[in-house]
Order: structure tokens, then sequence, then C-alpha cells
């Protein structure tokens, strides 16, 4: 089996390490990550500056792009064949709820599911710089081998997020849907030694509601969560909805000011 695996943390950032290390029980690993770290990029592709490369091991890859840049660029160029699986952190923080969009690691993962090949994002949920990543890329190579049995369902990859917790204290996983988060009040302002205001954004830890059956409420619990994700975003739910709107007076012409546009 070759397996590529990426994060948004870095190259060297722990998590990575052990799930390399992990994942190598199940097959040919080659890493391509990122050479700094890269989270809360999302699924951003660089596409105005070159990229450069470095092979810093044998099979280790470091790029001075994005996660999304380093699927691109192991699965089209610095893998020999096709990976079958992509396992994407172990990232330093939970990726839970609404937050997922905002993720480096989770796009990565979404990146190879658009390539139709399966994928698994990983992370540990904690609010520090995290301890039990071995715990947590253990419990990964365990998942990607399932996924490699069974294969996953069409448009499908699984969002895990394990708490910081030593293996033999974590409870079973549990199959978990996306969470809500309670937004507002999380940017700090304050002044800078010439007077100006800077501003900081998320400066507080994130609120998710302990909906039962959510990602958060499981690792809350000790409980390792398997969410399946997909990446349509529309709202079926309000097709209807829409669809009864009269938008046909909305056409450009309607909307254009009188006169030339400077
Ligand atoms: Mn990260």
């Amino acid at each position: 089996m070759n397996i590529l695996v990426t994060n948004d943390d870095g190259v060297h950032a722990p998590g990575i390490v052990a799930l390399a290390d992990a994942l190598r029980l199940v097959g040919t690993v080659t890493v391509v990550a990122p050479d700094r770290e890269r989270s809360a990029v999302g699924h951003a592709l660089t596409l105005h500056h070159p990229l450069r490369v470095t092979e810093i091991m044998a099979g280790i890859f470091a790029v001075d792009g994005t996660p999304t840049d380093c699927v691109n660029l192991g699965i089209h160029i610095l893998l020999t064949e096709t990976p079958d699986i992509v396992v994407s952190g172990v990232n330093r923080g939970g990726n839970l709820g609404d937050d997922i969009t905002y993720s480096g690691t989770v796009s990565a993962a979404l990146e190879a599911t658009l390539m139709g090949i399966p994928a698994i994002a990983v992370s540990l949920a904690t609010n520090g710089h995290g301890s039990n990543y071995r715990a947590a890329a253990a419990f990964a190579a365990q998942l990607a081998r399932e996924v490699l049995d069974r294969g996953l369902p069409r448009d499908t990859f699984l969002n895990v997020n394990v708490p910081d917790l030593p293996a033999e204290e974590l409870a079973g996983p549990v199959i978990t849907s996306q969470g809500k988060r309670d937004y507002g009040g999380d940017i700090v302002t304050k002044v800078d030694p010439r007077g100006r205001n800077y501003y900081w954004i998320g400066g507080n830890e994130p609120v998710f509601r302990d909906i039962e059956g959510t990602d958060f409420h499981a690792v809350k619990r000790g409980r390792i969560s398997v969410t399946p994700l997909h990446l349509g975003l529309t709202n079926y739910a309000s097709l209807s909805i829409l669809q009864s709107w009269d938008l046909s007076a909305c056409r450009p012409e309607a909307g254009q000011p009188s006169g030339a546009l400077l």
C-alpha cells in the first residue's frame, strides 16, 4: 500500500512524525508537508508564485506551500504511483464542528477526495501543545487499514478527532456528525506601542454546543470521534424555498446605474 501523509502544522511537527511512524506498519509512507506551520489556511492553493520542494530525508518532502499544494504535488509529481490513501495530521488541536473549513488538515483530506483517493484527517483535540500524538496516530493507522480493506462511500472522507489522553484512557471510537460552534466575542483588541489598535482573531477558546451525536460531544467525553464528511455544500433543505422566490426582476440590466461607468 502507498500512503501519502501530510498536515498543516509543518513537516517537523510531532503529530506528523508520529503519524508517519504508525502508518509505516500499514504500507509505504511518503510525507509531503508544508515546510512551516500553515494552520488555518483552509483549502488555499498557491497560484501566484512558484513552489519549491526539498527532500529533507528519503521519502520526506518539505514544500513552501499549503497542505492542498502538498497533496497536489505529492500525487502528481513526487509519488511514482497514485497513493491508496491520504492521511492528514495528526493536527495540534481539534477540528470540530463549524471550524473545519478553516482547517488545512481537513482541506488536505478534502483535496484527496476530489481526486477520488480515500482520505482521513486526524486531529488531537488539545488546547495546549498536545501530549498523546502516538495514541492518536496508532488509532489512525488502524482506521486506515479499515478504509483500505472496505473502501469509503463515494465522495466521503473521515474527519477524526482524538482526545488528548493516553491510549489506555481513550474510550472507543464513535461515529458522529459535525457539531455547532457558538461564534462571537473572540477578537481581542489591544493597543500597540505607537497608540494604534491591533486585533487578534481567535483570542479565546472556541465554544461548541454540547449536542448529543456530534464530534464535540464525543471528544468531551473522552471518545474518539469519526465524522464522515462530503464535499457538497448545497443546502438541499432550502432548495425549494429559494426556487419559490421570484427572481425574474433581478436581471443584471435592471440594477445598472444610469450614466457611464468611470
Ligand atoms: Mn494545524
